[in-house]
């Protein structure tokens, strides 16, 4: 009690096939390696009581907190295009805690070992891929993209195999919710329409709660659904966030950022940036993503057809009327984000030329898609690129800028806010969980501290500034489970 714990388990009331019930695997020798003091007190936790051995125990999932009912979550998912039941093979939600402001959140251990639905994995996780979860999820939070988000990691004093033995670990995730398009898909494929009509009714009541008395409450989901993915992918973009394994299973209906496996951050600028050792087709690519999220929308549809209207045809024409809004959602949305990151406070009907004039010579010229942008001062001096293409592109910005009646400091001010200083760049990120697999957490926490505050330059180390240095950008990431 101590801790301030204040679960209300909503999910583990739903009916059976929802979940299963499983507790956490108890661990050899707990200790904890990351604790986020910060996310503790927003959630009206009291850090103090959250870092001693008491609280490693819990964090590694050997004991419970009060009034935790741990369950892992029966879902599906389309994962390279294939549907497949999946269901949480190496997570257990330990219920939902209610901060003191009303709000609810997901509890879950990631790594706290078997369940039912582990198929053939060990229900574990290795330290490397939990720390480069917390890393990036806590990064993204901080850039203002809604995302889960990262309370503690533990090590569990257990190897676990891999293609080399490696340190346990056990991640605990805080999010809005774990419901996914794949959570509907599971149903859909048991022909449960029953259990789909009672997870229409408790998605919405939880996320979209204005949403929760429309006349056509499966209808109303999904453009509520499609809505916020619309924004959530023009948000990663505008960072140059690669999901890299955008599954039907990993896309959360909440609207955050969830699953972060072989993510990354583009350096260069170029949309057919792959960065997942598993990605051969370039499925998940940069510019691939705005696709990606319709295509998962439509597998979403589909599970949800029969709730539309009983009419095949008509639910057909109902879901895909919506469906048909995403790109044009999507559009407006990447549309505000590049205005922002130009400083443009007001439209011209030429300002998506503008801007995609600048991604194609950034493209061409390799340039970095953090640096560039962050260089761009509308004071109309240029950067240092003696390049006649973007000469004369940075002419006829300036002078877009110049028919705005905004100030150039205005502008400036929201390109800052716009255009991050610091993001976790691969290279940076993979010397960072190096160095903590050899106990050295420095460096991970110096990375931390700066992603806490990426629009800042003030005070940042020179180094994660800049680019990667010739010859070291890292172009393949692993998922690594
Ligand atoms: P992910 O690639 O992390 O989205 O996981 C896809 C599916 O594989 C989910 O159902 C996971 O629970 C499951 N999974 C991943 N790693 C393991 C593991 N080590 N043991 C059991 N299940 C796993
Ligand atoms: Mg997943």
């Amino acid at each position: 009690m101590r801790a301030g714990w204040r679960f209300d388990n909503s999910y583990a009331r739903l009916p059976n096939p929802f979940f299963s019930r499983v507790n956490p695997s108890p661990v050899a020798q707990p200790r904890l390696v990351m604790f986020n003091e910060p996310l503790a007190r927003s959630l009206g936790l009291d850090p103090e009581a959250l870092r001693g051995p008491d609280a490693a125990a819990m964090f590694a999932g050997n004991t419970l907190p009060p009034c935790a009912e741990p369950i892992a979550q029966a879902y599906a998912g389309h994962q390279y295009g294939h549907l497949t039941r999946l269901g949480d093979g190496r997570a257990i939600l330990l219920g939902e805690h209610r901060t003191p402001t009303g709000e609810r959140f997901d509890i879950q251990l990631k790594g706290s070992g078997p369940t039912p639905y582990s198929r053939r994995g060990d229900g574990r996780a290795a330290l490397g891929p939990m720390l480069r979860e917390y890393l990036i999820s806590e990064a993204m939070h901080a850039l203002g993209i809604p995302t889960t988000r990262s309370l503690a990691v533990v090590v569990t004093g257990e190897p676990v195999f891999r293609e080399q033995p490696l340190p346990g670990s056990v991640l605990t995730r805080v999010a809005a919710s774990h419901i996914r398009v794949g959570t509907f898909e599971y149903f859909a494929a048991l022909g449960d329409t029953e259990a789909l009509r009672v997870l229409t009714g408790y998605t919405l009541e939880r996320h979209y709660p204005d949403r929760a008395q429309a006349g056509n409450p499966a209808l109303a989901l999904l453009e509520g659904v499609m809505e916020r993915q619309a924004s959530l992918i023009a948000q990663w973009m505008r960072v140059g966030f690669v999901h890299g394994v955008m599954n039907t299973d990993n896309m959360a209906l909440s609207g955050e950022t969830i699953d972060y496996g072989p993510c990354a951050f583009i350096d260069a600028y170029d949309p057919a940036a792959v960065f997942s050792s598993i990605d051969y087709h370039g499925r998940y690519a940069f510019g691939q993503q705005p696709g990606i999220a319709a295509w998962n929308l439509a597998r979403f549809a589909e599970a949800l057809l029969h709730l539309v209207d009983p009419t095949p045809e008509t639910a057909v024409a109902k879901a895909t009327e919506v469906l048909e809004k995403f790109q044009d959602r999507f559009r407006a949305n990447w549309l505000e984000v590049t205005r922002a990151k130009l400083g443009l406070f007001t439209s011209e009907p030429d300002d998506e030329l503008l801007a995609e004039e600048l991604l194609r010579w950034m493209h061409q010229a390799k340039a970095d898609y953090t640096e560039t942008f962050r260089k761009l001062n509308p004071d109309g001096k240029l950067p240092l690129k003696d390049d006649t293409v973007f000469n004369a592109w940075h002419a006829r910005w300036t002078a877009r800028l110049a028919r705005q009646p905004q100030p150039r400091a205005e502008a400036a001010r929201l390109m800052n806010a716009t255009n991050p200083a610091v993001i976790p760049r691969n290279h940076e990120v993979e010397a960072a969980l190096a160095a903590a697999g050899r106990n050295d957490l420095a460096p991970l926490e110096r990375l931390l501290s700066a992603l806490s505050r990426p629009y800042d330059e003030a005070g940042q180390p020179a180094e994660l500034l800049n680019p990667p240095p010739p010859g070291t950008p890292i172009c393949r990431t692993f998922c690594g489970t």
